[in-house]
């Protein structure tokens, strides 16, 4: 049965705002675009009025897709509103009225969950830095025609491996130490198993070096993040299961990830299914699993660092790795246990970067308004490069160090941590 436009947008969970307003001051698109209708508290209201049918969906659609769905509106409130459901439904509704495109359905159906496309996207990107056609490009300006401001993008791009070493250093089933403290299964992730595929490989050593076995399960997919995120919500739900049915079927202790977005999105699998049902009890099964990479790591306890890497460093937490999965402390921990690192916190860390996604592409102007704000903060710190926790921000980061002329780092924690020659205790 179709569910009408009011179950679709969450109309009843609207009602838990009191319109307090206590929510404003911790959103960074109402710091920035100081609208009503761009606070959690305006969007809220307006998604209720389309609901009522006192406002349109054309009206809603701004406001929406300028929230970064950081969900820092969310740790503030007093009475809990799901801000998360009444975002995606708006996302949602907004998505069905739109006009279908054919690059986009291709995208979301078939390339970010496969893992063949993602492999060759990881091939195609090292070939364009490798064969010398990424500087000749910059060089002569060509990715600047580009559009979405993709020539800054790509510029920050890791520096991809080859695919000789990409299928030597892949395989499905490692373990170093019989027997191993713990049974892992590692959610690899689209984009960040094709261009992130050395800092999936660096997880996997600190795990192995912690005394763990790690799995990657064949069957697993795409989280649907950018799917939910894009109001692709079915698909979304399809996905999840087909990552709740790979990761079932061993008896994992935890089901790893390293990317603040991808865990988000696993944390929130029983959410997509009615309570009582089978997939919702198989959901809450896989959700009691899923743990960061730093909270395994601090709870393994397995590491000692050798190797002294003299630095200053600040840490940006990313949003859905600290507001949706709650994870704060761990990263700040590991970071502080690598000797040689001082560690300077920023004065607003629950401020988002910017990166949100796929946000900074399509919000561009926006995204770096508010990475602005980002970049003070960093600078303020005095360190000498940015450790996150998502390779969005990661690259967010880089970004806002070129637009500020600094010298400065912006790596991924488990990178940093490897580099610091991290020894078994066992
Ligand atoms: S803090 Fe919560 S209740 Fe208050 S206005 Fe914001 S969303 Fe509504
Ligand atoms: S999710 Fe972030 S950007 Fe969106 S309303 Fe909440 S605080 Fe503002």
């Amino acid at each position: 049965m179709t569910s009408s436009l009011k179950e679709r947008l969450n109309y009843d969970k609207t009602f838990d705002c009191v319109q307090c307003g206590y929510c404003l001051p911790a959103c960074p698109t109402y710091e920035t675009m100081e609208k009503e209708t761009h606070s959690p508290r305006g969007r809220i209201n307006l998604v209720k009025m389309v609901a009522e049918g006192k406002a349109s969906v054309e009206d809603l659609k701004e406001p929406i897709e300028k929230c970064l769905g950081c969900m820092a509106c969310t740790t503030v409130c007093p009475t809990n509103v799901q801000y998360g459901e009444i975002f995606e439904g708006a996302k949602r509704v907004i998505d069905e009225e739109r006009p279908r495109r054919l690059v986009e359905d291709f995208l979301f159906q078939s390339f970010f969950p496969s893992s063949k496309w993602m492999s060759t996207l990881g091939n195609a990107t090292w070939l364009y830095q490798k064969s010398g056609l990424q500087k000749v490009s910059q060089r002569f300006g060509l990715t600047k025609r580009a559009p979405l401001q993709i020539h800054e993008f790509e510029a920050a791009l890791p520096s991809m491996p080859t695919p000789k070493k990409r299928r030597r250093e892949r395989v499905d089933r490692y373990v170093r130490k019989r027997p191993a403290v713990a049974k892992i299964g590692f959610f690899k992730g689209c984009v960040m198993d094709s261009v992130f595929f050395e800092t999936n490989q660096n997880t996997v050593e600190l795990l192995l070096r912690s005394g763990a076995e790690v799995v990657f399960p064949e069957a697993q997919t795409c989280c649907g993040a950018l799917h939910a995120h894009t109001g692709k919500v079915d698909q979304s739900v399809e996905l999840a299961k087909r990552n709740i049915e790979a990761f079932e079927e061993e008896g994992f202790d935890y089901i790893v990830n390293n990317a603040g977005g991808c865990g988000a999105r696993l944390v929130e699998y029983a959410h997509l299914f009615d309570e009582g049902t089978e997939w919702y009890e198989r959901a809450e099964r896989f959700v009691d699993r899923v743990r960061d990479i730093s909270e395994v790591l601090v709870g393994l306890d397995g590491l000692a660092f050798e190797k002294e890497l003299s630095r200053t460093v600040t840490y940006q937490p990313s949003c859905h790795l600290r507001n949706v999965q709650k994870v704060t402390s761990e990263p700040l921990d590991l970071i502080k246990r690598i000797p040689g690192v001082e560690l300077r916190e920023l004065e607003r860390p629950e401020f988002c970067c910017g990166s949100a996604g796929v946000y900074n592409i399509v919000n561009y102007e926006d995204a770096m308004d508010i990475l602005d704000v980002k970049m003070q903060d960093v600078c303020g710190t005095g360190a000498g490069g940015v450790v996150t926790s998502n390779p969005g921000c990661q690259l967010q980061m880089k970004l806002g160090v070129e637009r500020e002329g600094l010298q400065m780092e912006a790596v991924h924690l488990v990178d940093l941590l490897m580099e610091a020659d991290p020894r078994p205790k066992w």
